[in-house]
């Protein structure tokens, strides 16, 4: 028997007798997660310190107010998600009623990951709870205090027929999707997430999946380099870097690197001042395994800032890597530490193609003064999300899309995409039943004339003047 059978089995009991279908019961358990949000407030930030040392500003920023700004925004915008969409008919159908009812999925798996334990599952959790799921959440067994939190707190916010939490690693993870499910939503790396694909095949299940990657940042010679240096850093400082829309490498000229190089010393100095290891303002490694992991790229290129490590307190300084070879380790996985490559290229179009020679990363940055230098990487790369000017703001705006394509993942959530996301499209027409004559076009026995009145009262004309025949 399998050990997570049975709360799986409850939660299909409670969808099956449409508890979290109405409106009402969304609105009362989005409300509750908004209590959580706010009484638990003390016992978050003390999870994260103990997590990863996150600074206290990154983890409310991170893990309360954009969470808290999705429930918001669900509330406010609820009923008119959920609102039927009526579509164009064709003359057959004029007379009915066609439209698009946005129905939850049924029940939905949630697996977290450990770099943003909180808000990487609540966000999904509002998005599900808001489509009317029932919802099965894991949390991310390395972040221990976060997971701890979250299973001993949340439940008793949230209606227990509905919403449940499990915790577990690998092993445990594993058990668990072999259950069915109806959506399974995975936060989490590439290698993970193809099990997590093969599993939902079996039973055919629909996904997302958020996965990671390494993101370029092409800084061109024209742009303004201080404010440039200081988004990058923090940028790819914030969480200690453990961030997957992190900027993970720079590409530039080696003219823009000795350039940028003493801006972002200074950007490093004024952030964490001259010994980065007393700022309360930057995390630590979440573990030894992670921590040994990231020290080992430091090899990578030369150390042209920071470089200092203290396995003891997990703690990396942050560093920069000059003249970094495409083939060494630190282009090789994604960094997910405060660790910035610095790789070389000629200019503008090379750094296209060496984007292009890789995976499609979740975000593609570039600065550059020009607009023209700005569209041309836009429009010559791919990427979930790109971001000119700056890192990472462009995930907090709820009205973007949140999500990778190709290896940095599949589907996309925040905001209205969440609902989107979490919501079976279920066609809809409802005919009426009389008018028969009408409908007798259809039927057997066919004939010419059938096929012509058909056509006419069914083909999709074309728009404007231009006809193909
Ligand atoms: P991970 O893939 O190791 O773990 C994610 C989850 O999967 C955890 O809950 C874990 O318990 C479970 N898991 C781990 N191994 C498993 C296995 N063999 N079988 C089944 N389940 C398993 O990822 P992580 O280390 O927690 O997170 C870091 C990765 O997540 C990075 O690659 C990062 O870029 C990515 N990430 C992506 C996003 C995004 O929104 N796209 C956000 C945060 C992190």
């Amino acid at each position: 028997m399998n050990p997570y059978a049975g709360v799986v089995s409850s939660l299909r009991t409670a969808w099956l007798a449409g508890k979290t279908r109405g409106a009402e019961h969304r609105v009362s358990q989005l409300e509750a997660l908004g209590r959580f949000l706010e009484e638990q407030r003390g016992p978050i930030l003390e999870a994260m310190a103990s997590d990863m040392r996150k600074p206290p500003l990154e983890a409310e920023l991170s893990e309360i107010l954009l969470v808290r700004n999705e429930v918001t925004h669900a509330l406010n915008s609820l009923s008119s998600w959920m609102k039927d969409e009526f579509v164009e008919k064709n003359l057959v159908t004029q007379l009915d009623e066609a439209f698009i009812r946005k129905e939850p999925y049924g029940v939905v798996l949630i697996i977290g990951p450990w770099n943003y334990p909180l808000h990487l599952i609540l966000v999904p959790l509002v998005g599900a709870i808001a489509a009317g799921n029932c919802v099965l959440v894991k949390p991310s067994e390395i972040s221990r205090g976060t997971e701890k939190l979250v299973a001993e707190t949340l439940p008793g916010y949230l209606d227990k027929d509905c919403f449940a939490v499990v915790t577990g690693g690998p092993a445990e993870t594993t058990q668990l999707l072999e259950n069915k499910f109806d959506f399974i939503f995975f936060t989490g790396s590439a290698q993970v997430g193809r099990g997590v694909m093969a599993a939902a095949a079996q039973h055919l299940t629909p996904l997302a999946l958020e996965l990671g990657g390494k993101n370029p940042c092409y800084v061109a010679e024209d742009s303004e380099l201080e404010s440039a240096a200081a988004r990058l850093v923090w940028g790819r400082c914030f969480n200690a870097g453990q961030t997957c829309v992190a900027p993970d490498y720079v590409l530039c000229s080696p003219a823009t690197q000795e350039k940028l190089l003493p801006a972002l010393g200074r950007a490093i100095a004024r952030f964490f001042g001259p010994e980065p290891r007393e700022s309360p303002d930057l995390a630590r490694m979440v573990s030894d395994r992670h921590f040994q992991r990231v020290r080992a790229l430091l090899g990578s290129g030369h150390v042209a800032l920071g470089g200092q490590t203290d396995e003891a307190e997990r703690y990396i300084a942050p560093t920069v890597l000059a003249d970094v070879q495409p083939s060494q380790p630190a282009m090789q996985e994604e960094i997910f530490g405060p660790v910035l490559p610095i790789v070389t290229v000629p200019g503008v179009d090379d750094a296209i193609a060496f984007i292009n020679s890789r995976e499609r990363p979740l975000a593609v940055y570039v600065f550059a003064s020009d607009s023209k230098v700005v569209q041309r990487v836009l429009e010559r790369t791919s990427s979930g999300g790109f971001g000119a000017n700056d890192t990472l703001m462009q995930m907090t705006l709820l009205s973007l899309p949140f999500g990778g394509i190709g290896s940095s993942g599949l589907g996309s959530y925040h905001g209205r995409f969440s609902f989107d996301t979490f919501s079976h499209r279920r066609a809809c027409l409802l005919r009426r039943p009389g008018l028969e004559a009408l409908n007798s076009m259809r039927y057997p026995p066919y004939s010419e004339r059938k096929m012509g009145l058909l056509a006419s009262v069914s083909q999709v004309k074309r728009k404007g003047g231009c006809s193909l025949q």
